[in-house]
């Protein structure tokens, strides 16, 4: 039996399953050309560390806090200008 991976919690590519030693295993993201570097935890069998990797653990966030985290990720992360497309903004009239 094979339980799929879930995709990368991070950046959403693939995952795949990786050996670290003879009885480690643990899954990494595994988006091309360039991992975002997520890595799940080591485990001794395939089958745990698929478990470990897929086990999302939800937090339980305040409106406040979720507000709060929405505010950081906009202030780090600002919409990439696309071509041909004027940012609208910007302009403050
Ligand atoms: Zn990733």
């Amino acid at each position: 039996m094979t339980d799929t991976l879930k995709l990368c919690p991070f950046c959403a590519s693939p995952a795949e399953m990786i050996r670290e030693k003879p009885r480690q295993w643990r899954v990494r993201c595994n988006r091309k050309p360039w991992p975002c570097f997520a890595l799940g935890p080591i485990a001794d069998s395939r089958r745990k560390a698929t478990g470990l990797w897929n086990h999302r653990p939800v937090p339980k966030l305040t409106k406040a806090e979720r507000d709060r985290n929405v505010a950081i990720v906009r202030a780090l992360c600002p919409p990439t200008p696309r071509p041909g497309l004027r940012a609208r903004e910007d302009k403050h009239e």
